[in-house]
């Protein structure tokens, strides 16, 4: 099966090179001097345009969200082969996976949402989570593909419910670090160390991976390696509201939520990694964890 990976961000970079190391791989990014450099230092063949892509069984795309997908489909979609599968790792909206997935079936081309859980260093391993939504004979059909990237593949529902279930884990990694930042900050404020508190809580019924990872490894040391975009978090949180929505019930939690990331990516600007979230809480309270 030959390849073609589009958007060598953050999460596509280390995915690329995976399937280049397992399939014959043809990557293309927007700007082009970031894939010369990939194909250079981690495989691949270069594709200079869309339209190199053309004659590849696989399409995958890793784009900040729908829109930039259905844009890139818009061009691409036509000059595919029909049987083509077009693998979505995108996090974007599940209307608008199921808008692309119709534009691409004219051209006979098969749509799976395919977004991805487990951070750069998840990708680098080859370990990702993948949350698939679509028909199950074609995810039979890229099981192999995915097979170079993720550790764990999971059919969760038709096109679009990928995308609901990554807005929704994303929400709660949003709702966890801001929580458990709050309370850290709270817990120093009072005198309280919180590399001791989170002895206790990584102990205790309130551990997250905010608390076990996130906290201690990137706050404490304020490293803040920028490895997952705030903005792009807030962006999962809102999709988040939009799945609650589509389902016709109120999530109070999850709107704040949705909101105070929302906030706080605009506070930080683009270059702020999503455990940057914690300094906006340490402001509140002139408190710096660590
Ligand atoms: P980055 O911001 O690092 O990379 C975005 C990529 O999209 C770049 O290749 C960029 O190209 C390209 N791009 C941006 N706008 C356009 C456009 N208009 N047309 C074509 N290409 C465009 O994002 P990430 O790699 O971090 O994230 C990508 C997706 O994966 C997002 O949906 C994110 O939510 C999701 N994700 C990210 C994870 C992470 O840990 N980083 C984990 C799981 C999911 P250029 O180089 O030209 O800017």
């Amino acid at each position: 099966m030959e390849i073609g990976y589009i958007g060598l961000g953050a999460i596509g970079r280390p995915m690329a090179a995976n399937l280049a190391a397992s399939f014959p791989t043809t990557v293309f990014n927007r700007t082009s001097e970031v894939a010369r450099q990939h194909v250079a230092t981690r495989g691949g063949r270069l594709a200079e345009d869309l339209g190199d892509l053309a004659g590849v069984d696989v399409v995958c795309t890793c784009l900040p969200t729908d829109v930039e997908v259905a844009a890139v489909a818009g061009v691409l979609g036509p000059l595919l082969a029909p049987g083509t599968v077009w693998l979505d790792h995108t996090s974007g909206a599940p209307a608008g996976s199921r808008d692309v997935a119709a534009a691409l079936a004219v051209h006979g081309v098969a749509y799976l949402d395919a977004p991805v859980s487990g951070g750069t260093d998840g990708a680098e391993r080859g370990a990702l989570t993948v949350m698939v939504g679509g028909d199950p004979a074609v995810l039979d059909r890229v099981r192999p593909v995915l097979g170079a990237v993720a550790e764990r593949v999971v059919h969760v529902g038709p096109i679009g419910a990928g995308m609901a279930v990554k807005a929704v884990n994303n929400a709660l990694l949003a709702t966890s670090l801001r929580a458990a930042a709050e309370g850290l900050v709270a817990l120093q404020a009072g005198g309280v160390d919180a590399s001791t508190a989170l002895e206790v809580i990584n102990a205790s019924s309130g551990r997250s991976f905010a608390t076990e990872r996130l906290i201690p490894e990137r706050a404490l040391d304020r490293s803040f390696p920028v490895t997952f975009a705030l903005e792009l978090l807030a962006k999962d949180a809102g999709l988040a509201t939009g799945v609650v929505a589509d389902a016709g019930f109120e999530a109070p939690l999850l709107a704040l939520v949705a909101r105070l990331t929302d906030e706080a990516a605009l506070q930080l600007g683009a270059g702020a990694d999503h455990v940057e979230l914690v300094r906006v809480v340490e402001a509140t309270a002139d408190v710096e964890l660590g």
